[in-house]
């Protein structure tokens, strides 16, 4: 089953350009392509668990007169040349430290390494790429964040400015459509400053095209110069970390598929307590896993976890994870959400509750095994939404959390299928069918009904694995959806 979803097809790519949700009748969609959405898949085995040895033995031949007893060692034996740069590099800091790394920081080099990180260099989405997501399925998904965030502004009393920050905006899709999609919208589109939290210089570039973006020319050297979207007249700036967006404003800010990117920590029971799985290089020069043998300073954040866990919860479990990360960004943003107003929406595949061992990499749509050729796969894990209510609720008493509630629900009151409706009126053939497969990617759950086409490209609903949750400033009242 899990495999299946991997094979599942059903990208739309955008058909036509103009459209706006007041004019329902503008008939555009993504056509169906084949590819896959990220979502789970079992642990791959883990090549060996043990205790840590201090180190390569150190060589033990005396050095003679005779220069040809001299022992050779050989060279870097853990650097094969045939290794890409981010592999050296991932050896490089285990054998320098003499000794293992974290899941957590093999993780985070293996996606956002300056040089070499999965999200560097390239564009991983699409049916081209290794994986696909929401945005990039449906003009349908952008369109509906779009009703919450307009709905949302109008709670916060339609203020003249405020900032609209996207994480990890990927092709920058979704912030595309939700600018289409309320265009019509005068006062709204007016008081956007959009702000895009990004590490990619590649897709910054994509972003930048993807919203039709101008740099305006500097006059007399000025060096504030401002980026425009063309698609509706809005400045457009980007960050490395939402810390950098200006505070002071009203802010609404999106992360669709983010926390999932964050570096997670794994830790697996054993007889002598909890211990933390790390990873290490082994004889054969490959990566494997290995528990730490005493405690490690992560320790703290499973400590800090297990804090807001009841007794039974953790007492089933035997793997567990943690991602500090989404803790501190959740922190941060509940800290600007209570001083500026506003609020933000978290969507993302997880559990409300503590996650086990969830960890994943895909590339080219299929899973692999997640110590495999590093920087070639995307990793990630499920979102633990559990830690995140508690985060925010601990960072602020301003700030109240609502859900998470699955997609489906989500999309459905907002109003997806008087949106697929309208758009069908006025489509073709082909058109529609591409319309249904993404609602059905969207909203429904298990295999699509209607489905006559190829076996394994079968559209799988990610309406009921994805879930979404919201951080409002209390002064807001309860978001549309959450009511
Ligand atoms: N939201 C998009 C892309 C999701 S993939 C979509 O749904 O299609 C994750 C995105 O977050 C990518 O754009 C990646 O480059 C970005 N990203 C990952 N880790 C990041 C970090 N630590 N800081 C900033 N951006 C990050």
């Amino acid at each position: 089953m899990m495999r299946k979803l991997l094979l599942q097809a059903s990208a739309l790519r955008r058909l036509s350009t103009a459209h706006s949700l007041p004019s329902l009748l503008t008939s555009s969609s993504r056509r169906c392509s084949s590819s896959s959405s990220k979502t789970t898949s079992p642990q791959p085995p883990i090549t060996s668990l043990e205790h840590l040895d201090d180190g390569p033995s150190q060589a033990t031949s005396k050095i003679s007169i005779d220069r040809s007893a001299l022992y050779n060692p050989p060279e870097h034996s853990h650097e094969h040349s045939s290794d890409s740069e981010l592999v050296k590099h991932l050896k490089g800091i285990i054998k320098f430290r003499g000794g293992p790394i974290s899941v957590a920081e093999y993780m985070e080099e293996v996606l956002t390494n300056p040089k070499a990180g999965f999200y560097i260099n390239r564009d991983v989405f699409g049916t081209e790429g290794d994986f696909i997501t929401s945005p990039e399925v449906s003009q349908m998904f952008g369109e509906m964040i779009g009703v919450w965030v307009m709905c949302l502004w109008e709670q916060m009393g339609q203020p003249s400015k405020v900032n609209l920050v996207e994480l990890g905006p990927g092709r920058g899709t979704l912030m595309a459509d939700l600018l289409r999609g309320t265009s019509k919208f005068k006062n709204f589109i007016e008081s956007l400053q959009i702000h895009m939290v990004e590490c990619s210089p590649t897709l910054q570039k994509l972003q930048h095209k993807n919203l039709k973006c101008v740099d305006e020319d500097s006059h007399n050297g000025n060096v504030d110069k401002r980026t425009i979207s063309m698609l509706t007249g809005t400045p457009v700036s980007w960050h490395a970390a939402l810390e950098q967006v200006p505070s002071g404003l009203p802010t609404i800010i999106i992360a669709h598929e983010f926390y999932d990117a964050l570096p997670v920590h794994q830790f697996q029971r054993a007889s002598r307590g909890w211990c933390e799985k790390m990873i290490d290089v082994a004889e054969d020069s490959s990566f494997r896993f290995v528990l730490s043998p005493q405690s490690t300073p992560a320790k703290l954040y499973l400590m800090e976890r297990c804090k807001w866990a009841g007794a039974e919860e953790i007492a089933k479990l035997d793997q567990i994870e943690v991602c500090p990360k989404a803790i501190e960004l959740t922190h941060t943003i509940a800290k600007r959400i209570s001083s500026d107003g506003g609020g933000a929406l978290v969507i993302d595949y997880g559990l409300d509750g503590i996650v086990s061992d969830s960890l994943q990499a895909i590339r080219k749509h299929k899973f692999v095994n997640i110590l495999d050729n590093p920087g070639s796969a995307d990793l990630s894990a499920y979102v633990d939404f559990a830690s995140i209510r508690h985060s925010a609720e601990e960072a602020s008493d301003d700030v109240i959390v609502h859900g998470p509630i699955t997609q489906s629900q989500f999309l459905g009151s907002l109003g997806i299928n008087f949106r697929v409706e309208a758009l069908l009126k006025n489509c073709t053939d082909e058109q529609a069918e591409s319309l249904r497969t993404g609602y059905w990617r969207l909203v429904g759950e298990g295999e699509a009904p209607f489905w006559e086409g190829p076996d394994d490209q079968v559209p799988i609903g990610m309406g009921t694995r994805y879930l979404v949750m919201a951080i409002v400033n209390k002064k807001q009242g309860i978001p549309v959806s959450f009511q």
